[in-house]
């Protein structure tokens, strides 16, 4: 594996690989960039086939992670974490007690959370031992489930694409097809329905369905029969890669803006077929740009109220990703990928200018949660 090779690939700041023998703990840390502040990013539990597969993945998710904060305006920079192990058989409390020394051995450079294969109780685990962890439960001072807050996100997101597509804010009689019906896309369906949306709902859970359309007077479709709906808007909230070569000459939408990470199959072709097929797109790491948001609010001590009217602040943010785009005559994920670069390095500019011999302190760490 030739670590610095993928490392000078991306420009990553640093990669720090943990091993602890009591534990059997294996972790790897990526730092991808610092320069607005210190690296924020979850912490992924998955059973890696290689460790080369496991590097590759925290590396790619960390430089996105720096791309997402830069966007949404935070001062924070991108960093993630990987933890080589099942999720389901092998977490302990010493294992995470050993992963948060080595979160802590970083002092404030790398921020933790959840993420995908870890939880509330397992960032628990981690304050143990470091304060440089988000995604507390509420009941020590979290910020608890973020959902709601990334459905607030992605409802004014779309706001924001309706108001550019169509000329209105107004979601009275607009039809949107939802695809998945989890903590996300229930809350969504809340609020589009609040606002007079017609919604067209699916999930591969029958219950989930069946809430939504009693609770919101939603018209089920049959979960591959999404992507064929008559609707303006198309909300995916459960996979990635559902903007394909397969599915793209199926989309009878205008828009597309939903919480799902990675909803392009391919970043550079299907950004390009959308904007031919003059599909407006929302990136999907600025519209669900809310978690992260929520976490933020978190390291200042936590107030759901504001977070929430900081996700309302999405509107203003995917708005000036389109407008970019447009200007620019670019699809919209190379402009909000545009938007990331040139504020990261302006601040670096700005930084060489005034403070080259000094780290920037602006950032105290965050709040020891009591
Ligand atoms: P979730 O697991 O609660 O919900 C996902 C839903 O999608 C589930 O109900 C599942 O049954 C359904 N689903 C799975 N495969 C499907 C298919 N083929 N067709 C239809 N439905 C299917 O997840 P969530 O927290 O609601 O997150 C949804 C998406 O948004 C994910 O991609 C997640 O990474 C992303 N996201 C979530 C947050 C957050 O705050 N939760 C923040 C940013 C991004």
């Amino acid at each position: 594996m030739k670590t610095f090779e993928l490392m000078m690939q991306s420009n990553h700041e640093q990669v720090v690989f943990g091993y602890d023998r009591d534990t059997g703990l294996k972790a790897i840390i990526a730092i991808h960039n610092t320069i607005l502040g210190p690296a924020l990013g979850g912490t992924r539990m998955w059973m890696y086939e290689t460790e080369e597969d496991a590097l590759n993945d925290v590396l790619r998710l960390a430089r996105g992670m720096t791309y997402k904060a830069a966007v949404a305006g935070l001062n924070l920079g991108g960093g993630k974490a990987v933890i080589i192990g099942d999720p389901k058989k092998d977490k302990s409390e010493v294992l995470f007690r050993a992963y948060g020394r080595l979160v802590e051995g970083l002092g404030g450079r790398y921020i933790t959370a959840e993420d995908v294969g870890t939880d509330v109780r397992d960032m628990e685990w981690v304050r143990t031992e470091t304060s440089f962890v988000t995604g507390i439960s509420e009941a020590l001072g979290g910020s608890g489930d973020p959902s709601p807050v990334t459905a607030r996100g992605v409802f004014y997101g779309i706001r924001a694409c309706t108001q550019h597509q169509f000329g209105t804010t107004s979601m009275k009689d607009m039809r949107v097809a939802v695809q998945g019906l989890g903590h996300v896309g229930t809350y969504l369906c809340e609020f589009l329905h609040e606002q007079g949306a017609q919604l067209y709902v699916t999930d591969i859970d029958a219950d989930r369905v069946k809430n939504v359309v009693e609770r919101f007077n939603a018209t089920a479709v049959a979960p591959d029969e999404i992507y064929d709906v008559d609707a303006e808007i198309f909300a995916p909230c459960a996979l990635g890669a559902i903007i394909n070569d397969e599915t793209l000459d199926r989309f009878k939408f205008k828009i597309i803006a939903g919480a799902a990470n990675n909803q392009l199959r391919d970043e550079k072709v299907h950004g390009q077929h959308l904007k031919e097929k003059g599909i407006l797109y929302a990136p999907d790491y600025v519209i669900n740009s809310g978690g992260l948001i929520n976490v933020a609010n978190e390291i200042e001590g936590y107030n759901r109220t504001r977070a929430l009217k900081q996700a309302e602040e999405i509107y203003g943010i995917v708005k000036n990703v389109l407008d970019v785009a447009k200007s620019e005559d670019i699809p919209t994920n190379i402009a909000s990928n545009r938007i990331a670069e040139r504020r990261v390095e302006q601040v670096a500019r700005l930084r060489r200018r005034f403070i080259t011999d000094r780290p920037i302190h602006f950032y105290k760490g965050p709040r020891r949660l009591t």
